[in-house]
């Protein structure tokens, strides 16, 4: 049993609540975690101002110097992260090394590297110099979901710090492993005291207090459409800088000109990969009529020779389910899908596996056709193994059909003719679209959703900018 405590002001602070952590692959109680409020989360926020002064006036090249030590000490733990992701999250043990220890690690050392290259565009006029400051904003409040754990905390870490920022993260409490994780590794490489706080527990107690809290100046929150309201409603009259990165419904649009032996295997890893727990994850399959026999049958024939079982096995192209209660909302989606007069052609139930993973949250990943693109199956955002497959006759009529949810966040195109596919993929409503690839990510480009997929960008410059305040100073000579 892994007993996990807070870290504020440069130490492990025990309190007397806990909330249990669960393996979802097994149902087993890996870990206590502190359950949070308002008096823990307070005195994250203090150390958190304390500590924010010096290490504001600390220079870029200090900064950037103390994410490359964070990077080095986290890539030495890399197996540590990829094992702890996989025990808390239920992710093949393969996609956690790849993916998320990984990136983890290049978090750090992509912002280090990146504010150091960064300049400031100062702008002249005839008779005086207009010169463009970054400062910090001050407190910056970090909420993460369980999809990604470290990777989406070291995501706002990086360039929240790197910016002269100090932290008060929340992690969610269904996988807080690897945030504790960042915390030993904070403390073991001497990090000053209060840049880095993370308090453990409830969204609506440890989450809310932070987003409530006036020290606070900013709040960087990635979750699901319907908490990132409340936050909104939260932060938004405390005019705190704010920027949501919500839940997606992301088509995947196959034109009849794709070569399908390589797409259709990209094509399941953006439907299934995390078992469907991408917020970027394409699960509404829209494919060209001309071509709908052939790739639905080689589609399906693909989907059921991927593997679900044990996260720790290298065979296992699918683990478990966050949660027992996260798989419960998936499967209702898909009786949901059956009443709506969809048809399933593969998976739809658990798999049958051996102790212990008989009581873990798995399911088989699932594809559903026959239902009309304006479904609520087809519509809202299910965030499991489940995908639905719908048919188009124009291009046009694919592109109203990738538009029509409510979400806005990523896409895919799939075409030989590559101009084509830029031009489809400039009329799909999102933030982001691919072209006959998925997730494939350069760290400097924007990242973010439009419509109720959410509001701001990070990476790269954005994030720079989103977690500083740009300061004219206009000198007359
Ligand atoms: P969630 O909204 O339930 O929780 C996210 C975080 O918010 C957790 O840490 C939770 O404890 C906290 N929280 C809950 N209520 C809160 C409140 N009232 N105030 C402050 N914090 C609160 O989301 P989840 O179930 O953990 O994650 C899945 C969702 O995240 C999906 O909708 C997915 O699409 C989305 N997501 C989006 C992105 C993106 O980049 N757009 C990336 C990953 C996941």
């Amino acid at each position: 049993m892994i007993q996990i405590n807070n870290y504020i002001n440069g130490e492990f602070q025990p309190i007397k609540d806990f909330l249990e952590d669960t393996n979802p692959a097994t149902g087993e109680v890996i870990a206590n975690i502190p359950k949070s409020g308002l008096t823990e989360v307070e005195k994250a926020v203090n150390a958190a101002d304390e500590a924010r002064i010096s290490w504001s006036k600390l220079s870029l090249e200090e900064r950037t110097d103390w994410l490359d030590k964070i990077a080095d000490a986290l890539e030495y733990r890399s197996d540590d992260i990829a094992s702890l992701e996989s025990l808390d999250t239920g992710k093949p043990i393969t996609l956690a090394k790849a993916v998320d220890a990984s990136r983890s690690v290049a978090n750090f050392r992509f912002f280090a590297k990146f504010a150091r290259d960064f300049s400031v565009e100062n702008f002249e006029m005839d008779d005086a110099m207009n010169h463009v400051v970054l400062k910090p904003v001050g407190i910056a409040g970090l909420i993460t979901p369980w999809n990604l754990p470290l990777y989406l905390l070291s995501w706002k870490i990086a360039p929240a710090i790197v910016m002269g920022n100090t932290v008060v993260a929340k992690p969610s409490e269904l996988t807080p492993l690897t945030a504790n994780l960042l915390s030993e590794v904070i403390h073991e490489i001497g990090l000053p005291a209060g840049v880095v706080n993370i308090v453990h527990g409830l969204g609506s107690e440890a989450g809310q207090a932070i987003v409530e809290n006036s020290k606070v100046n900013l709040i960087s929150f990635t979750g699901g459409t319907i908490t990132g309201k409340m936050v909104a409603a939260t932060a938004a009259p405390m005019f705190k800088k704010l920027s949501l990165e919500l839940g997606g419904k992301n088509a995947t649009v196959v034109l009849e000109d794709t070569n399908l032996e390589e797409s259709i295997p990209e094509i399941a890893r953006s439907g299934f990969m995390n078992q469907g727990q991408v917020c970027l994850c394409g699960s509404r399959i829209l494919v060209s009529d001309k071509i709908w026999d052939e790739f639905v049958d080689k589609f399906v024939d693909y989907v059921k020779s991927m593997k679900v079982g044990d996260p720790s096995s290298p065979n296992s192209d699918l683990g478990a389910l966050v949660s027992l209660s996260h798989r419960d909302k998936v499967e209702s989606y898909i009786h949901l899908a059956q009443r709506e007069g969809g048809e399933i052609l593969c998976g739809g139930k658990s798999p049958k596996l051996p102790s212990p993973f008989d009581k873990g949250a798995f399911l088989e990943p699932t594809i559903i056709s026959g239902l009309s693109h304006m479904s609520r199956t087809a519509t809202e955002e299910i965030f499991g193994p489940v995908v639905t497959l719908h048919r188009f006759k124009s291009d046009n009529e694919a592109i109203e059909m990738a538009n029509c949810t409510e979400y806005g966040l990523a896409g895919s195109v799939w075409t030989s003719d590559v101009k084509r596919g830029k031009e489809l993929a400039e009329q799909i409503e999102t933030g982001m679209v691919w072209v006959n690839t998925w997730l494939h990510r350069d760290l400097r480009v924007p990242f973010g959703g439009v419509k109720n997929s959410g509001v701001g960008r990070e990476g790269g410059r954005w994030s720079l900018s989103f977690f500083s305040e740009a300061v004219n100073i206009c000198v007359k000579e």
